[in-house]
Formats: structure tokens, sequence, C-alpha cells
């Protein structure tokens, strides 16, 4: 039986692959000036609806849950230590910077995003026609093809904050790939 290389032990420093797990949730209210909601923004894309996240930033989960998702992959600090809420240099900010940074700090530490699959869960309004939309521009966030990237809408039968419409919810998982640019370079 052939010896198994060290490489494969768990100790090699740069491994080909990573995962990362990422999760958000916030809370939906009214928007302005009827409540404290901002407008529900989802992957960067806005939706219709009367309520929205209450955050200090724009509330953008989707882009929120992927970015601790990559920052995770590394073992990076999360999304609200680097960014935290009592910056006012992120106030009402485009979510998509959070993402960019990450994945600029993935791209110093050598890893590239590979694929990305989230799951939304959010009651109304439905997801389904605003997905593809998502998808591109998730994937034109993390340098995908999108292929790469799965957006999967979800309700929550109607049970507790989220199925009540009070919540948005995401999970997301994304796959780091080893990547040539470990030198210190940006993309
Ligand atoms: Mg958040």
């Amino acid at each position: 039986m052939p010896a198994t290389p060290p490489a494969e032990s768990g100790h090699d420093p740069l491994p080909p692959l990573r995962v990362g797990h990422g999760y958000d949730l916030h809370r939906l209210d009214l928007i302005a000036p009827a409540g404290p909601g901002r407008p529900l923004i989802v992957g960067g894309i806005r939706l219709e609806h009367d309520r929205g996240p209450v955050a200090h930033s724009d509330g953008d989960a989707l882009l929120h849950a992927v970015t601790d998702a990559v920052l995770g992959s590394l073992s990076l600090p999360d999304i609200g230590e680097l960014f935290p809420d009592t910056d006012p240099a992120h106030e009402s900010g485009d979510s998509a910077r959070f993402l960019a940074e990450a994945v600029r700090l993935a791209s110093e530490r050598g890893y590239a995003p590979s694929n990305l699959d989230a799951t939304v869960i959010l009651e109304r309004p439905r997801l389904k026609a605003h997905k593809a939309e998502i998808r591109a521009n998730l994937a034109r966030l993390l340098g995908l093809s999108v292929d790469r990237v799965n957006v999967k809408g979800k309700t929550h039968e109607r049970v507790d904050a989220v199925g009540e419409g009070r919540a948005i919810e995401v999970h997301a998982v994304v796959v780091m790939a080893r990547c040539s640019r470990a030198e210190g370079g940006g993309p």
C-alpha cells in the first residue's frame, strides 16, 4: 500500500480548495417614511416591496452572507469585525464593496472563488422573477461565470419571523480555489 504523501495529511499550507460558509438575517420593516426599513436589495438587485431591511449598511443579506463565506474560507475576521456598524463610513453603504474587499483579501492569500451556492429565505416577494439578475450580478462580483453561481429562493412556510415576512435569512457556501495570485497582487 503506497504511503500517504505529507500534502494529504491536512498540513498543506495552501490546499487546492477551501470551503466557506456564511449566514445572515435582517429584520424587515416598513420602508421609510412609514418605518425604519431601507429599500429591499438582495444580491445587489432592488426588489419592489413595502418592507426592507433595518440595517446600518444597505442591508443586503445575500451579499453579507456571501462576504462572510469568502472571509470564512480563509479564516479571516468576519464582516462585522472588518466593517463595524459603528463606522459611519459604512452607513447606507453598497454592500458590494464588502464583498469586493473580501475577494481582494482572499486573492492576496492565493485564493479565488470557484463556485457559490446560496439559499435566500424570503416570504415575500418571491425571488423567482429576480433570480437570473441576482445570479448574474453575483457572478460579476465574484469574477465567475454564471454557471458557477447558484441562488435558491425559499419561503419559510409562513412560520416564525421569516415566514411572517418580518425577516430575510440567507445561507451561503463558497468554494475557493488556489490561484496564481498568491504574491500579494490584486486581481
Ligand atoms: Mg447583514
